[in-house]
């Protein structure tokens, strides 16, 4: 994003603010790491004074830009972070200095033994074999190596069987490894009243008593507002720290972390019998006003929001017509007759959250995020050295 053009004026109403610089056809999509810094602190004043609170921050961040985000995490406190893979800590190791360790939730694959020395990356060991090859790499490193383990305990994705973890707590088992911390994962966290999430804290419970010097670790986001019981030595939230509601249904307790503002590319006033878009899926009633949005599905907007979503305009509500493409989607402005090319509307902002998106198009909320494209403008508000 190298040009810098001056945010072009003339023909914006009050309802849709000036843009920030970048180019005058990109829709815009601000990150506010003050509202990511205030939930983090939110999260941990519902922990005990003897919980702490590691971020995931895996698929960049959830889409919203590690090298922005992480350093704002740590500004807010936070000592420890867990990715996907190697390569996103890797990513991360640029701006996190090596005292703080990165866990790798994918686990140790063969061959990559040497850089996640290199990277300084913990692995989260998912099986026995990843278990022996890290043991093995400790050996030929002549000292102890930082590991977590990952225990199964109903999710059937990643993990231990518990029978195999418990066969690694005899005397001697995990020579060479320093086991920092044991940890499982919970399948239905934001559903309160799923008995699976009591089966899976029952069956934990058993499994950490075995590894009493490691510290334990259940809750993601969800699992936090499950209570207590569920919070152990630390926990680990990513979608609730990007303003993702952990208690769907209910009010979210957490800021909202992004703005997106489309940019109208071009206003239609057309009559009967024309129709709109790909597939003529909409056909105008009467005498209405389209404009046409730099956002579409390579933009991460999805195309279920066809003849389905909304945007807004100040408080006006109006609707998506006509099939979302590729890099475009069409509005009925009709009853927002003085917006003009330039100008924006709002797509995810105070009337629309990444949730209320997430509803119409028949998703959830980590989708949104994750998909946010990459050709918006992304301007980041707040933060520890807000630029
Ligand atoms: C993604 C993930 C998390 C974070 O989950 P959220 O629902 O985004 O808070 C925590 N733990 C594990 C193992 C994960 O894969």
């Amino acid at each position: 994003m190298a040009t810098k053009h001056r945010p072009r004026g003339a023909s914006n109403s009050g309802a849709a603010p000036r843009s920030p610089a970048g180019r005058p056809s990109q829709s815009i999509l601000t990150i506010d790491l003050a509202a990511i810094m205030a939930n983090y602190r939110a999260l941990r004043r519902r922990l005990g004074a003897r919980t702490t609170s590691a971020a995931v921050v895996k698929a960049d961040a959830y889409g919203l830009g590690a090298d922005r985000v992480v350093p704002a995490l740590v500004a807010a406190g936070c000592r420890e972070f867990f990715v996907a893979d190697l390569g996103e800590a890797q990513a991360i190791r640029h701006v996190l200095p090596v005292r703080i360790p990165v866990y790798v939730l994918g686990g140790l694959l063969a061959g990559e033994e040497a850089a996640f020395q290199r990277h300084h990356a913990v692995p989260v060991l998912n099986d026995l074999a990843q278990v022996d090859r890290w043991q093995r790499a400790a050996r030929a490193r002549g000292r102890a190596l930082p590991a977590i383990l990952h225990v199964d305990t109903g999710m059937s994705r990643l993990g231990l069987a518990p029978d195999d973890a418990l066969s690694l707590a005899a005397p001697g088992r995990l020579a060479g490894l320093e086991l920092r911390a044991v940890i499982s994962h919970l399948a239905c966290a934001e559903d309160p009243g799923e008995p699976l999430n009591a089966r899976q804290l029952a069956a934990f419970k058993r499994l950490r008593q075995a590894f009493p010097a490691a510290r334990a670790s259940l809750a993601n986001s969800s699992g936090i507002f499950l209570g207590r019981a569920y919070h152990f030595d630390f926990v680990r939230p990513g979608a609730a720290l990007f303003g993702i509601n952990p208690r769907p249904g209910r009010r979210n307790p957490l800021h909202q972390a992004v703005t997106l503002r489309g940019k109208i590319l071009q206003i239609h006033d057309v009559d009967p019998p024309r129709s709109v878009g790909y597939g003529a899926t909409h056909r105008v009633a009467g005498r209405s006003r389209i404009a046409t949005v730099a956002a579409g599905y390579a933009d991460g907007w999805p195309r279920s929001l066809s003849n389905r979503g909304s945007a807004y305009i100040g408080n006006l509500r109006v609707p998506v017509i006509g099939r979302v493409s590729m890099d475009l989607m069409t509005l009925d402005i009709t009853a927002a007759p003085h917006l003009a090319p330039g100008d924006t509307v709002e797509l995810i902002g105070p009337h629309l959250s990444v949730d209320d998106v997430a509803d119409a198009a028949g998703t959830i909320g980590y989708e949104i995020l994750t998909r946010l494209g990459r050709r918006y403008h992304r301007v980041y508000s707040g933060g520890p050295a807000s630029r």
